[in-house]
């Protein structure tokens, strides 16, 4: 029979291992995620586009994306698509205030900016899909889909804090829709038709690490200088002389959360831009590091329960078989 001296004892010990046990789940927090050292990505420069949405005809081009219908908007006859869709991986939005008409400019300005997939660093996308249905590349950290891995729960939509994939519900075999950075054109030589097309360079392909150089490049030129910039993609020949422009001190994408791939510089806050304020810290850090501490702390209550039946089991057990039993007894002694 358990007495309670046994009860107790055998309780403390117990807890103290479930405790211990949920203390460690506490204590580790996923790491942070690093930027492969070949990370590709993009740069969009505001102040260099000039609205000409080459890149949007470009995009459909190679990805094969038929053309969107759009209710045009009074007043707002430019912008045509609207916005991304799963006919549309790339659009050139534009601010505008007042008379509208000076370029990076907050008051009677306007300005463009890109909206496409951001390639981020610790993808929620990825977190988010329970089949593997989006990957991050090891190497070069592009975030690819996988229709045939896909089973249409559409996670990665809710997950993605930058509202990118989107869901074909339009078509008989429905799949997501996202930027994959044209990585089905590498093997060619080519690389992301969107720059590749860009007169002015305002959207520049390349290694992220490059492109960061190029942005403290920008950053440190004084306003109205003549400045040769790279077009096309960094290290290539195509260049483009234009004026430099004064860029608020935001770089959007490399810290929001985790960083991403793709960069963006403005002359004008990206709140303007319906660039989201995001923290620094990736919802897929935050949301996997509360998974973590879930489980753990599910295994606590188990092992307090496993350990009380263990002692419970132990008291009903028979008792053991003493050297003074008689063989053939019904004790269990030795014959
Ligand atoms: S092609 Fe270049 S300049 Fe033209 S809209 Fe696109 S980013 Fe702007
Ligand atoms: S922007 Fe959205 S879709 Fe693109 S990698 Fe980041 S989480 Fe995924
Ligand atoms: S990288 Fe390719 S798929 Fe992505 S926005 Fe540019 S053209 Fe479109």
């Amino acid at each position: 029979m358990l007495t309670r001296r046994e009860m107790l004892r055998g309780t403390v010990a117990t807890a103290s291992v479930a405790a211990a046990i949920t203390a460690e789940g506490e204590a580790e927090a996923r790491e942070a995620k690093p930027m492969p050292d070949e990370a590709l990505g993009l740069l969009f420069d505001g102040t260099l586009c000039i609205g000409c949405r080459a890149c949007i005809s470009a995009c459909k081009d190679v990805n094969k994306m038929p053309a969107d219908r759009t209710e045009l908007e009074a007043g707002n006859y430019w912008e045509a698509p609207l916005d991304i869709s799963g006919k549309t991986l790339n659009v050139i939005k534009c601010y505008r205030e007042g008379s509208g008409l000076h370029k990076d400019e907050v008051k009677d300005g306007y300005a463009f900016t890109k909206v496409s997939c951001m390639h981020c660093v610790d993808p929620s996308c990825v977190s988010a899909c329970p089949v593997s249905a989006m990957t991050k590349d090891l190497v070069n950290g592009i975030v690819h889909y996988s229709v045939e891995a896909c089973i249409g729960c559409r996670y990665c939509v809710e997950a993605c804090p930058f509202g990118v994939p989107r869901f074909t519900y339009d078509t008989p075999f429905p799949k997501i829709s996202k930027c994959q950075l044209c990585q089905q054109r590498y093997a060619d030589g080519k690389y992301a038709a969107c720059a590749e097309v860009c007169p002015t360079g305002a959207t520049l392909f390349g290694k992220t690490r490059d492109l960061k150089q190029e942005v403290a490049r920008r950053k440190a030129l004084k306003p109205g200088e003549k400045t040769v910039y790279p077009r096309g993609k960094i290290g290539g020949t195509d260049e483009y002389i234009g004026i430099s422009k004064r860029y608020v001190d935001h770089v959007y994408g490399e810290k929001e959360i985790g960083g991403t791939q793709v960069l963006h510089l403005s002359g004008v806050p990206f709140d303007l831009l319906n660039k989201p304020p995001l923290p620094d810290i990736s919802p897929a850090r935050t949301s996997e590091t509360l998974q973590h501490m879930v489980y753990r702390g599910l295994v606590a209550p188990f092992v307090f329960l496993g350990g009380l039946v263990a002692l419970a089991y132990r008291s009903m057990r028979k008792p053991e078989a003493k050297p003074t039993d008689k063989p053939g007894d019904d004790k269990g002694g030795a014959p």
